[in-house]
């Protein structure tokens, strides 16, 4: 990363001439690029382009098209990608960059023993390792027991401090009373234990919690509509309908769109009968609970891979090995979904398995049943559109910002290709170039 340590100084130095900062925009030097890869997949339409090239001027996408017919300003950056797709920056709706692998640490210990400033270095380490995988954007739906550290991550990459994705962040997320970890089952009833969400009973507490989090930076509020609240532990709803409501049409009101967290088909149906924008996981929905999603265009979010990674690290289960039965639930729930035509986002759960590795969830979706170009537009456009953002980013075309990745081989044919990215450029600025492979 020796291009933004440089750029760093160079900020640095500027500082102690102008000592009122300058805004994050200016903090790069961004310039022109012209950038040569084999083929442009622009997420316009599925097919990639051979021989296209896209030019950028100060941040965004100046034009993009048959390298010919691309006018090149004099002093501009060339980067070749030799063998390689150039496509828009890659964007995971469902991420946790306060969290680490499961099989690393559990996650009550993560909670429960990892000081916030740690966690805090970490999420800045993970952050980096996503934007160099060629995830430019990241949804971070909680910060699972860090409080508001997110908004510190992120006005952190804002001002060029750290490298990282352009982060939607939700906060602490809210949950309701004694229904999520750690414990308070398994734990002696006498323990105070931090909790990994904010708690609230009752619609009056759960919109000053929704207001708290909006106030104190929450782009998008995140819900639990179930959790392991049942009988023996079972999944099964947590709040009432008024509960879900009142957050929903706070949340609302202060111009947050809500994420629910939702495996049980009951749990999913009334969240999006409260009128949440996108469920998460949604493993145990049914074919009429899908129906309400698409009628009402609410996003679902498969995370597929968080259940592939948990099937490792707990049930045994290896790469290959038959599906096991929580496997199989999430897949056909995906297959009703990608059927009936609801609106999927990639969303992969990420902290639950590597920072960094957010690919493997298009290529789960694949696996399951998406062809490779629905799953990159899930990871695109389609997720651009799901952020409110389709106007910033999430294509390559003339006025959208410069967010733009590209991949060894040609991922809207093989999805795996998304391995093994070569090239990443945030808002004009490159961060992994051919030459500067960290
Ligand atoms: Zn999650």
């Amino acid at each position: 990363m020796r291009s933004v340590l440089l750029k760093r100084l160079c900020c640095a130095a500027f500082a102690l001439l102008l000592p009122a900062a300058l805004p994050a925009a200016a903090d790069t030097a961004k310039g022109d690029w012209l950038l040569l890869p084999d083929r442009v997949w622009t997420a316009d339409g599925d097919a990639a382009h051979n021989g296209w090239a896209v030019l950028v001027h100060e941040g965004a996408i100046a034009a993009v098209g048959p390298a010919a017919s691309i006018v090149v300003p004099a002093g501009a950056h060339r980067v070749t990608l030799r063998g390689a797709t150039l496509t828009p920056g890659l964007i995971d709706l469902h991420a946790h960059l306060f969290l680490h692998p499961y099989n690393e640490t559990l996650w009550n210990d993560q909670v429960l023993k990892e000081p916030q400033d740690y966690r805090t270095l970490e999420a800045a380490k993970h952050a980096r390792d996503t934007l160099l995988a060629g995830f430019t954007t990241l949804r971070d739906l909680g910060t699972e027991g860090a409080g508001y550290a997110d908004v510190s991550v992120k006005h952190a990459i804002d001002e060029g401090l750290i490298p990282g994705p352009r982060l939607f962040v939700a906060t602490r997320a809210i949950v309701a009373t004694a229904s999520y970890g750690p414990g308070p089952r398994g734990f002696r009833p006498d323990l105070d234990l931090p909790g990994g969400a904010q708690e609230v009973s009752g619609a009056d507490a759960a919109m000053v919690a929704v207001r708290e989090q909006a106030a104190r930076g929450a782009d998008w509020i995140k819900l639990y509509a179930d959790y392991r609240v049942g009988p023996d532990g079972a999944t099964a709803p947590t709040f009432t309908p008024a509960e879900l409501k009142a957050i929903v049409d706070t949340a609302h009101l202060l111009g947050r769109p809500v994420a629910a967290h939702a495996a049980s088909d009951a749990g999913v149906r009334m969240a999006v009968e409260a009128g949440v924008d996108s469920i998460e996981h949604g493993y145990g929905a049914g074919e009429a609970t899908f129906r309400l999603m698409k009628q009402r265009g609410t996003a679902y979010q498969p995370t597929l891979t968080a259940v592939a990674s948990t099937a490792e690290y707990f049930e045994h289960y290896r790469p290959g090995d038959a599906p096991t039965a929580r496997m199989r639930e999430a897949a056909q729930a995906f297959r009703i979904a990608l059927g009936l035509g609801v609106l999927i986002g990639n969303g992969s759960d990420v902290g639950v398995f590597a920072h960094g590795a957010n690919w493997r969830e298009p290529a789960a979706m694949v696996a399951d049943g998406m062809t490779p170009t629905q799953a990159l537009h899930a990871a695109t456009d389609v997720a651009a559109r799901i952020l409110r953002q389709q106007g910033r980013f999430g294509a390559i075309a003339p006025g959208l910002r410069a967010d733009l990745a590209a991949f060894a081989g040609d991922p809207a044919a093989h999805i795996d290709d998304l391995a093994h990215p070569v090239f990443v450029m945030k808002d004009g600025v490159p961060y992994r170039t051919p030459d500067t492979q960290p």
